[in-house]
């Protein structure tokens, strides 16, 4: 094993390829004043403006909580978990890249100070610093600079862009920068670019922007030894001149590094507002570029949709954090996704489970086009979810039931079709005399919590002539995981006879991947996440033609 402080630097030396010089540049996103700016879809922005240039491009999320993972961490902690192709249980930033550079991210995309002391500390124990006492600096630094460089290496990106999770002035977050203020060091000054993303507060009383607590964090980020290039700050109103000049000057950027991030609608148009404000042009400048131009024709009108849809349709999510924002940011993606390209607006109306079960399904779900039921855990809820099934199933109105909800459809097809009528799933209740949904095998024995469920992409077989074959067009397709239980093999015939036709297996057959009502106009369930693998400009089959189905319904809401 190399020990980690003799790893060869500067890191990111140009290299030579096919006889032309490839460029490696690092572009870095702090934040500042307060969480939740939006430092992720600036990162993003940042990002796909560069590969829309022509370039390789990478992006990374470091979040400095000491957590391995964001596996374990519940909704109101950080929003929805995000799983990457090779599995990894990662901060929803990370699923914001890969809608936005339409492709799929791996582990070396995000980085937590759990995975850097696991790291540094499994090497301790190895003998790899024998005789040395191990530090913060040198020897974390070390490992964290070697993170960052993973991906740039594994992507050969040319351009890899960084996003420090947290605020400035974070204790936690400051081993991170600390290893960015060394990069800055040892690497050419135009390999390196600083990007500060603050917010400018309005006072109601005066109308006014405030730019002392942006002065204070960039204050903070210079105590660190590190001077940011470009501001860019979000405030709900343009940034008038005088604005523009104070934060230049009391922040040490040159004028037209101050770049104006207002709020939009849609966060799909934070790349084409900052293409305006020339933000591409300032990073070019810094990093020594050349200046190319963009393309982002495909982005633009998808955008124009976004903003003006031929038609709407409403859609029901029946789930347990309805009053969270961001617990099922992937699925509200996709949606919109499928509704883009449709040119159709999905309006989500976001239901309250246990409501259901209080209310009846009527009052909440009878506006709705269709219906659709997100993965999740525990037995907060279920009931009403599974009314919610009834509901769809018997009204022919257009139903998605993802992971959690496609286990609410089968136990719900298993108590009202089957005639069994305490069926469940063991998570819920280990005394039910039908265990429709069970333990996978695997699992069986598993205490472990962090990482130990069936996570990541794995292929599912498609079965000719079903709904599922039409909307992917493909017998084989790769969906990623992230669960427990499974549908219990021993009742398959029973489902299969009763009327439910299982049209996506495992590989080998055994699992059930894909379930659907083929006399009902639209009912599909699946034990995969879609939603992850959905991006803006091209969106995932089930999701669009799910949207279509609510879109088209006789007699719709609107
Ligand atoms: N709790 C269920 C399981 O573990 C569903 C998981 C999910 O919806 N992601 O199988």
């Amino acid at each position: 094993m190399v020990p980690l402080h003799d790893l060869p630097y500067p890191l990111f030396r140009p290299r030579r390829y096919g006889g032309a010089w490839t460029v490696r540049k690092l572009v870095i996103v702090t934040g500042g004043v307060l969480s939740g700016l939006g430092k992720g879809v600036v990162a993003a922005s940042v990002a796909l403006l560069f590969q829309s240039k022509g370039y390789r491009v990478t992006l990374q999320k470091i979040d400095p909580y000491v957590n391995l993972d964001a596996g374990t961490m519940n909704p109101y902690e950080h929003g929805e978990v995000f799983v990457t192709d090779d599995g990894k249980e990662t901060d929803l930033d990370v699923g914001r890249y890969e809608r936005f550079l339409d492709r799929g991210l791996s582990a070396a995309n995000y980085m937590t100070t759990g995975q850097v002391y696991w790291s540094v500390i499994r090497q301790e124990r190895a003998g790899a610093f024998l005789g040395q006492t191990v530090q913060v600096i040198p020897h974390i630094t070390d490992e964290i600079k070697r993170l960052i460089r993973l991906p740039i290496d594994r992507d050969d990106a040319e351009i890899g862009v960084v996003e420090v999770g947290g605020t400035v002035g974070d204790i936690e977050g400051l081993p991170f920068l600390e290893a960015l203020r060394q990069l800055k060091d040892e690497l050419p000054r135009e390999d390196m670019c600083f990007l500060h993303v603050t917010l400018l507060p309005q006072l109601s009383t005066t109308d006014e922007l405030k730019t002392k607590p942006t002065q204070h964090s960039v204050k903070e980020l210079r105590a660190i030894g590190i001077q940011p290039h470009v501001l860019v700050a979000r405030s709900e109103k343009p940034l008038p001149e005088p604005v523009r000049r104070k934060l230049a000057l009391f922040c040490d950027v040159p004028l037209d590094c101050v770049i104006e991030n207002v709020d939009r609608p849609s966060i799909y148009e934070v790349p084409l507002m900052f293409e305006e404000n020339s933000l591409d042009k300032r990073i070019e400048r810094q990093l020594q570029l050349p200046a190319r131009p963009t393309d982002l024709a495909t982005w633009d009108r998808l955008v124009a949709r976004v903003r003006a849809p031929a038609r709407r349709t409403t859609v029901a999510i029946v789930g347990k954090y309805i009053e969270l924002y961001d617990a099922y940011l992937s699925i509200r993606e996709a949606l919109l996704h499928a509704g883009a390209t449709l040119d159709i607006g999905v309006d989500i109306r976001w239901v309250a489970a246990e409501k259901v079960a209080d209310d009846g399904p009527v009052p909440h779900l009878e506006e709705t086009d269709g219906i659709l039921i997100p993965g999740g855990f525990g037995d907060r809820g279920i009931e009403g979810k599974v009314e919610a099934v009834s509901y769809a199933r018997e009204r022919g109105v257009p139903y998605f039931g993802i992971c959690l909800g496609l286990q609410c459809a089968v136990i719900e097809f298993a108590r009202s079709v089957l005639g069994m009528g305490d069926a469940n799933s063991s998570e819920f209740d280990e005394a039910t005399s039908h265990a429709v949904i069970d333990l996978l095998e695997e699992q069986v024995g598993v205490g472990d919590r962090g990482g130990t469920m069936r996570r990541g992409a794995s292929p599912v077989l498609v079965r000719e002539g079903t709904l599922a074959h039409r909307l992917y067009g493909a017998t084989t397709v790769e969906e990623r995981h992230r669960h427990r239980f499974e549908v219990n093999p021993a009742y398959r015939e029973a489902f299969e006879a009763g009327g439910m036709a299982v049209s996506g297996t495992t590989p080998d057959g055994h699992l059930a991947e894909i379930i659907e009502l083929p006399d009902h106009p639209w009912f599909i369930g699946v034990q995969f996440h879609p939603e992850f693998r959905s991006r803006f400009v091209s969106p995932h089959p089930l999701f669009t033609g799910f949207v279509q189905a609510c879109a088209e319904r006789e007699g719709r809401s609107s």
